[in-house]
């Protein structure tokens, strides 16, 4: 977890592209793009006439991916990662892309998602002789794909997908074709865009707008596209679901500039905050986003609410990377590493501070405080989504069940435990008008507890 800011973590972002030239650079690049969706290691898979290349370390995409690595990565068809993971150990061997040889050629695979019975499927795969070198749930699919004794590389991925249970936006590099494939429910995001005459396809839109590629639509949810040389494909191999696209990627994962689900992720959270006012609407003087993800939400219950809007707490990005690993004494500067107050903006006035969301509420009962100690004559906590109640099981990481503030506390507790004059949260109803969406199309299990799928221990919740 993010030692500073108490967050749920998207667990990955996913970058392939297919007939370009400098296939790896542009890999490179949409990586960078999708940083925030994981920067404990990244990786590249290109292929050159068939001819794989690889290049995977724990770092960020820009010290690991440099020019030296991008040299070697040759070839017009290359596939990236970049990783956050808690779903099996923090090592080399646990960093994506994946690749083995196999009865079907070269294959490597990158992953977005999560298989919550791929412990069963390991142990299945184990006890027929399989080695394993890594703790990832994605490596079962690759042995799988390998004891396939289909006709195509394209046929085994489809037969193993097809038995596959869970969430999944996945990239399949094979010596001639990219294959991108979303699992029936769509859990998590994929998009397809064209840079020239080469598709690309990305976790978010935010990865084409930096290499000029056009953002050509969603991958559909339980669609296969195989891309290679002549064409692209689109298959529909599984039985068909109802959508449960993950909610909590317009409230705080992507990008604000990406477009999800087709829709902006910058105007959901912008009505998201328009429609907290009218939920929850305060007497106040300033409101002010904890930044980055609060801000395109306080801007809107800022015009709402005709209160003036100020960013009076600036943010550093770097010190996630500077103390990954802090010291006890580095954690005792607790949330001011990451977060500080304006104090001129602060003092003497009713200040409004608009957050995504509250995990374990350790954050956001120092936020209060340190805007009490700038001189705040009140202070109202306004969240842009309904109280998080339950852990995650299709991709993000998320704290116990227990620890979830909100799980064990009513409202009012929360509101007295951090310390606030009050505490509003937006509605499920509220929050998905503003993201545009059907509640029968989505997960909103966090908040609901209403889990789309079975999940590891064979129940629903
Ligand atoms: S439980 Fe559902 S809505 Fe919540 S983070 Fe996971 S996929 Fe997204």
């Amino acid at each position: 977890m993010d030692f500073v800011l108490d967050k749920f973590h998207e667990e990955c972002g996913v970058f392939g592209i297919f007939g370009h030239p400098e296939a790896s650079t542009l890999t490179q690049l949409g990586l960078f793009a999708q940083q925030h969706r994981g920067q404990e290691a990244c990786g590249i898979v290109s292929s050159d006439n068939g001819q794989f290349h690889e290049s995977r370390s724990q770092g960020l995409v820009a010290d690991v991916l440099n020019e030296d690595e991008l040299r070697k990565l040759t070839g017009s068809a290359a596939i990236g990662h970049t990783r956050y993971s808690t779903s099996g150990r923090n090592t080399i061997k646990e960093v994506q892309p994946f690749s083995v040889t196999c009865q079907h050629g070269d294959i490597a695979v990158c992953h977005n998602g999560n298989l919550p019975f791929a412990a069963a499927k390991r142990e299945e795969l184990e006890r027929a002789g399989a080695i394993f070198s890594s703790t990832s749930d994605t490596e079962t699919i690759l042995h799988s794909i390998a004891r396939t004794p289909a006709g195509t590389v394209i046929e085994a991925i489809e037969k193993v997908l097809k038995e596959t249970e869970g969430a999944f936006s996945l990239l399949f590099l094979a010596p001639n074709a990219l294959i991108a494939v979303r699992d029936p429910r769509g859990f998590r995001p994929l998009v397809l865009g064209k840079q020239k005459d080469a598709w690309c396809v990305a976790s978010e839109t935010c990865a084409f707008d930096l290499i000029d590629a056009e953002y050509v639509r969603e991958v559909e949810p339980g669609e296969m596209l195989i891309i290679n040389e002549s064409d692209i494909e689109s298959r529909r191999p599984f039985a068909e679901k109802p959508r449960s696209v993950c909610t909590f990627e317009h409230v705080y994962f992507s990008r604000p500039d990406s477009i999800i689900y087709g829709r902006s992720v910058n105007e959901s959270r912008h009505k998201m905050g328009k429609r907290l006012a009218v939920e929850h609407p305060v007497e106040a003087d300033l409101v002010v986003p904890v930044p980055d993800s609060g801000v395109a939400a306080a801007i809107g219950f800022a015009k709402e609410s005709g209160i003036n809007f100020r960013q009076a707490i600036i943010r550093n990005h770097y010190v996630g990377r500077t103390f990954i690993e802090p010291s006890q004494s580095i954690r005792s500067f607790g949330v001011r590493l990451k977060l500080n107050p304006i104090k001129d903006l602060i003092k003497g006035q009713r200040v409004v501070l608009v957050d995504d969301s509250i995990v374990r509420g350790t954050t956001s009962k120092k936020i209060v405080e340190m805007v009490r100690e700038c001189g705040a004559e009140e202070v109202h906590m306004r969240i842009s989504c309904p109280p998080t109640t339950h852990s995650c099981y299709y991709g993000v990481d998320t704290p116990h069940r227990q620890d979830l503030i909100a799980s064990r506390m009513s409202n009012e507790e929360v509101c007295e435990y951090i310390g606030a004059d009050s505490l509003g949260y937006l509605s499920l109803d509220g929050m998905l008008e503003a993201i545009g969406i059907e509640a029968s199309s989505t997960c909103n299990a966090c908040w609901s507890g209403k889990y789309p799928t079975l999940i590891a221990n064979g129940k629903a919740a």
